[in-house]
């Protein structure tokens, strides 16, 4: 996945806490989640 660009650290895909936002209609919107200072990545609608 990368690097975060908060705490520097390395974050693999199965580290990154993925938080699904919404639920029912707009649950298809994900957001990512750095393990460990707990800031935001980003978001992404709809991919899979
Ligand atoms: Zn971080």
């Amino acid at each position: 996945m990368g690097i975060c660009p908060y705490c520097k650290q390395h974050i693999t895909l199965d580290d990154v806490k993925i938080e699904k936002k919404g639920k029912g209609i707009i649950s298809q919107n994900r957001m990512y989640v750095c393990p460990f200072c707990e800031s935001i990545l980003g978001f992404s609608d709809a991919m899979r």
